[in-house]
């Protein structure tokens, strides 16, 4: 019988697991997860009072999204699924002392100070000719678009998404899509306004997820790790990899206890550690890592916040420690208790050096600080909790697609029966991580 060992029990190796189950149900699968619950860094925390997310908030239903739908239609919970409300279409940036509406349609762009302050960046990109190498985020974004544009918008943009430094993050990396637009019609701009339609007839469940695209669960991503964990019943063992050895027969992977012979191994672990598993940290840790804290804050009231919308963004030039603040209650109501006020604070990532130097209550004070000063709130809250969240999102740096290629080739002179799966590699969104592990065979 074909024996396959999944290492890593994230959402990539929960789902690689249950894709090779589906295709190969007469194999022997073992997935080994080193922590007493399995998710990785998707968690939430439902404490009868308040639901929080300590790691990812949502996904998005269109794009590399059909495939996380398909596998939510697969796993039965259509029924849970949950769209962001129609506020959420509306975000800020918390510039000069104070939030600043980021229009959300040409409507409101002429309403909006900081559209008419990106005219001339909007202007000037329409007629900037396509890049010829590869560029950082802030050298893309700001021969493109100018200096005002690359600092204003791209740099909260990275750091919602990647904790990243846009000096370092390759374009071509992070932003895949803009970087074909740019090559096949010229201009970003010119892109976004004849692409109005995505290609293709939209997924079965788009509907139930609504305009805004955005989903999560009734209570919470966990929900899907959970369909997950149950579809993979007495094949997950919670132990610790400690080495994998390579032989013409096959794999073997080490335990603390005992040696577990594979035909083949699929590796959803963080690159440094499968660096330590096949003894070639030089070239695994050559992926830089951020960490964050993220602080949840919870009130038995609603008026608390004074605004509706997704959140706010902070630009680096505005010298917070605060890199960006969900507005939780605002976008899924239906996770609310009636009159509840729910907030993700996001602290450090590459822009805080002296992270590691950091304790919770000290993240803790950041955010309570951060949430007065931006959002005015003062009130005391009735919940909070901080999740240290270190080394968790992968940095692609420029160089990033070169140095997959390399770990490849290198994983490939290893043994071919080790496949990568993982955010090390292909993606740091969810949907990424699952598009990712779907497409193994
Ligand atoms: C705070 C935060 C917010 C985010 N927000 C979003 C968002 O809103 N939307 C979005 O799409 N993405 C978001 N992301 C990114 C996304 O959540 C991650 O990229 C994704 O969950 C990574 O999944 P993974 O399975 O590849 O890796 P991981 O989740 O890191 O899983 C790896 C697993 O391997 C296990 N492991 C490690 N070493 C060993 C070993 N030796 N033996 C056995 N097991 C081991 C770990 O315990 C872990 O469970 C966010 C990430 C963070 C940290």
């Amino acid at each position: 019988m074909r024996s396959i060992v999944v290492l890593g029990g994230g959402i990539s190796g929960l789902t690689a697991a249950y894709t090779l189950q589906q295709k190969y149900p007469d194999a022997s699968i073992q997935l080994f997860e080193k922590e007493p619950r399995v998710g990785g860094w998707i968690q939430t925390v439902d404490n009868d009072q308040f639901l929080f997310e300590q790691g990812p908030h949502s996904l998005r239903g269109y794009g590399k999204g059909s495939a996380a739908l398909d596998l939510i239609q697969e796993l039965g919970l259509e029924s849970e699924l949950i769209g962001a409300s129609k506020e959420a279409a509306t975000r800020y940036l918390y510039l000069h002392g104070k939030l600043a509406r980021m229009p959300g349609c040409l409507t409101q762009a002429f309403t909006s100070p900081l559209f008419w302050k990106a005219i001339p960046g909007l202007l000037r990109e329409l007629y900037t000719a396509p890049g010829t190498r590869e560029e950082s985020v802030y050298e893309f974004s700001k021969r493109r678009f100018g200096a005002h544009i690359a600092n204003t918008f791209f740099d909260p943009l990275v750091s919602g998404i990647f904790a990243g430094d846009p000096q370092h993050l390759s374009m071509k990396a992070c932003f895949p899509l803009m970087i074909e637009w740019e090559q096949q019609h010229g201009s970003i701009v010119r892109a976004l306004f004849s692409k109005r339609k995505p290609a293709g007839a939209p997924h079965p469940l788009a509907k139930l997820i609504g305009r805004s695209g955005i989903f999560s669960f009734k209570r919470g991503l966990q929900q899907l790790v959970d369909a997950l964990e149950k579809r993979l019943r007495g094949k997950i063992v919670h132990q610790e990899v400690k080495q994998l050895k390579f032989d013409r027969g096959g794999i073997t992977v080490v335990l603390e206890d005992r040696k577990i012979a594979a035909d083949e191994v699929v590796s959803a672990l963080p690159a440094y550690t499968l660096g330590k598993l096949v003894g070639n940290t030089q070239l695994m840790n050559r992926l830089p890592f951020a960490s964050v804290a993220v602080v949840n804050v919870g009130y038995h009231q609603a008026q608390v916040l004074p605004y509706q919308g997704f959140g706010h963004l902070i630009p680096s030039n505005q010298h917070e420690q605060v890199l960006g603040v969900i507005w939780d209650s605002s976008v899924f109501k239906e996770q609310n208790q009636p009159g509840q006020t729910r907030l993700a604070v996001v602290i450090g990532g590459m822009r805080m050096r002296d992270f590691d130097c950091h304790s919770q209550a000290d993240f803790v004070q950041m955010a309570l600080e951060g949430i007065h000063k931006q959002l005015n709130m003062t009130a005391k809250p009735d919940f909070i909790s901080c999740r240290i969240a270190k080394n968790a999102i992968p940095q692609y740096f420029v160089g990033h697609a070169d140095w997959v290629k390399e770990v490849e080739a290198y994983i490939k002179s290893l043994s071919p029966q080790l496949s990568l799966v993982g955010n090390s590699f292909y993606g740091i969104s969810v949907n990424d991580c699952i598009v990712k592990a779907r497409s193994l065979h």
